[in-house]
């Protein structure tokens, strides 16, 4: 079997979580499962290589983007830095205010953490909506550098992320 039918067997639905209406994308199977774990870096690695000639940074969304970020900055041998949800990062930061598939949050970067110029690219489990993404492309303009594209596990095509995260590129490895 391929290795996107190896991850798609890892992900489960949960009807009406966190809300009624909302059937969550589970990727908790996947860390458990180290072949299927392996696929998701090895793909991501093999676009990342095919793609973009040059990446300083992979940047990583609270929380589900910190357990796949780390693994594929480490493949690629680059730094991998944190974006997280609003009073989680000590010392001078810049934020960004965003809506959710469900409620809002504020997007936070430290303001030392990425360089002006510098090139990045963005990770994240799940696209929905895309506006956690479009928050994060914020940020990294705010500090003057570049985003290169987006990378998720799971696209839920229905709801557009992509065409809002336009004209940046949304690489992902399953689709809904
Ligand atoms: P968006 O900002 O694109 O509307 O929502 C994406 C964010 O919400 C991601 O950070 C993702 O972790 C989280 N999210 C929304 N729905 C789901 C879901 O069904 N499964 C998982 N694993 N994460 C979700």
């Amino acid at each position: 079997q391929s290795k996107v039918q190896l991850i798609q067997r890892c992900i489960r639905d949960f009807p009406d979580f966190p809300k009624k209406g909302i059937v969550f994308k589970d990727i908790c199977p996947l860390l458990k499962d180290p072949a299927a774990l392996t696929a998701v870096i090895d793909l991501f690695e093999e676009h990342v290589k095919k793609n973009h000639k040059q990446v300083d940074l992979i940047i990583g969304l609270d929380a589900r983007g910190f357990l796949f970020g780390p693994l594929l900055a480490q493949r690629l041998g680059v730094g991998f830095v944190l974006v997280r949800k609003r009073g989680k990062l000590p010392g001078p930061t810049v934020s960004v205010a965003y809506a959710l598939e469900y409620g809002e949050a504020d997007a936070e970067i430290q303001e030392d953490a990425v360089f002006p110029g510098q090139k990045v690219l963005l990770i994240d489990d799940l696209l929905a909506t895309g506006g956690t993404l479009y928050a994060t492309c914020e940020l990294i303009r705010k500090l003057q550098a570049e985003v290169l594209g987006c990378m998720v596990v799971i696209e839920l095509k229905e709801l557009h992320g992509a065409d809002k995260l336009k004209p940046h590129s949304v690489f992902s490895l399953v689709q809904y």
